[in-house]
């Protein structure tokens, strides 16, 4: 790859800004100055440097957040605040996405990655990733919904869920539970409870696939890099 592009990439700034590094002769690779920025390095088998100090280039980055409510799954937004705007300068160079969306309204384990052959694999409908969410639901939740859920419920727009999973966790006038969906249809956990007569007040996705989110060590708004063992668990 161009090496403005790896410096970049690697927080080094823009490409604007890396190009002038370059120009004064700090960056050198295998030990060699290197003032053009069209020149290709390759970062595995070659030693890149700023100021003798090594640059450990990362292809691919995978981050496991606690999304707050109030941002939008998206990279950008005239207006709106999105999860981007949550990550640290030298996350965000690395140009990260959400793989797949929660609602503006909805907190939880949201993956951002910049790797899309991962990002399609999870979303694949053929893959059937379960996500598991917890949620405040207006109403008395049913063994008659579990059941609802459990053989597809039909939407608004007449498609039919596949089968869910519903664990009531305490009921009454509102109640609280656990669903798991293996699809990722837009507001698919609210419109399933709009078609079961009930309202969901609060969403929050607590698994993904062999992912969970762990809120003592993950508060909402903040992030961590997936370990090696949880990727390989996606992979
Ligand atoms: N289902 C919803 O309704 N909203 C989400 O954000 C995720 C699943």
């Amino acid at each position: 790859m161009r090496i403005d592009k790896l410096l970049a990439n690697s927080g080094f700034g823009t490409r604007k800004e890396v190009k002038k590094m370059l120009k004064t002769g700090v960056v050198k690779v295998d030990g060699v100055a290197i003032k053009d920025p069209k020149t290709q390095v390759d970062p595995d088998a070659q030693t890149v440097t700023v100021n003798e100090d090594r640059v450990e280039y990362k292809e691919f980055v995978y981050l496991l957040m606690n999304k707050p409510a109030g941002y939008l799954s998206a990279t950008e937004d005239e207006v709106q605040e999105t999860v981007i705007d949550l990550l640290q300068m030298e996350d965000a160079v690395c140009q990260p996405f959400p793989v797949g969306r929660l609602d503006k309204d909805t907190e939880g384990l949201l993956l951002l990655t910049n790797d899309g052959h991962l990002s399609h694999q999870l979303l694949s409908p053929k893959k059937h990733v379960p996500k598991t969410y917890f949620a405040d639901i207006l109403g008395e939740v049913t063994n008659e919904d579990i059941e609802s859920f459990r053989r597809g419920v039909e939407l608004d727009d007449g498609y039919v869920t596949k089968p869910a999973i519903l664990e009531i966790l305490t009921s009454g006038d509102s109640s609280t539970i656990h669903v798991t969906i293996t699809e990722g249809k837009y507001h698919q956990v609210k419109r399933m409870f709009e078609s079961v007569g009930k309202k969901v007040t609060y969403l929050k996705r607590i698994s993904m696939g062999p992912i969970s989110l762990d809120e003592d060590e993950l508060k909402t708004g903040e992030y961590r890099e997936l370990t090696e063992d949880e990727l390989e668990s996606l992979r």
